[in-house]
């Protein structure tokens, strides 16, 4: 009996289909949440390959209007393990939008989300990162907290593969929460040896939420806490 245990044990594991989602303790090892914004944009399949093959998760932040045009992306992102976040419909500076406004930015995103991928999004990235009261007390409304970002790839920028590879490292620190494109051609160039170089240094590319979850944020809460915005 002992015998037939240990060939048990030996069996190779059926392959799965789809791995199941892997849990991470930020807490206990060395993470970075890489955050896409603006999308999904036209270089989303090329990036999705390429966090599959190194088996990295990341959040995007869409926007509604290229959800509506581009919805097999989002259902592809949501598949394959990646978080979902409301960036607004077509980008406007909520604080220069009325609080109807500013909901109907929201509602609608998070409506185009649900349609594509089956799922609400929790978290909300406002444009440019910009906020203020109003925004949050919306947010709150929809139950959502307001999650920026802690180093930025500068991709918009410089649209330089060496410059954002340089950048993001640079910024890509324990529990950083990196700011990127899907639209920048570079940065979904740069996207492997980023990845590479940071698995290599031992972290984990993991879903904002799994590095927001110590920070009990309530909606309407902004982390990391913005300067300027309680005002
Ligand atoms: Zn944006």
């Amino acid at each position: 009996m002992a015998i037939a245990a240990v060939a048990v044990t030996l069996a190779p594991a059926p392959a799965l289909a789809q791995a199941p989602a892997k849990e991470v303790d930020c807490t206990e090892v060395k993470c970075v949440a890489l955050t896409f914004d603006d999308g999904p944009g036209k270089y989303a399949g090329t990036l999705l390959d390429t966090l599959k093959k190194y088996d990295a998760k990341a959040t995007f932040f869409l926007e509604g209007q290229y959800v509506k045009t581009r919805p097999a992306y989002v259902k592809r992102m949501a598949k394959e393990g990646h978080e979902l976040g409301n960036h607004s419909y077509k980008h406007p500076d909520f604080t220069k939008l009325t609080a109807p406004a500013i909901r109907a930015e929201i509602q609608k995103t998070n409506d185009e989300i649900k349609k594509a991928a089956g799922v609400e999004p929790k978290l909300l990235r406002p444009p440019y990162g910009l906020g203020d009261i109003q925004t949050s007390e919306v947010a709150a409304e929809f139950g959502m907290p307001i999650v920026l970002w802690t180093g930025g790839s500068r991709d918009w920028e410089t649209k330089n593969e060496a410059a954002i590879k340089k950048q993001t490292l640079a910024v890509a620190k324990g529990n950083s929460i990196v700011l990127m494109h899907d639209w920048v051609k570079q940065t979904v160039d740069a996207m492997p040896a980023i990845i590479q170089t940071l698995q290599k240094n031992g972290y984990h590319l993991v879903k904002v939420s799994d590095i927001i979850k110590h920070e009990d944020l309530q909606p309407g809460d902004a982390f990391p806490v913005p300067e300027g915005w309680d005002k």
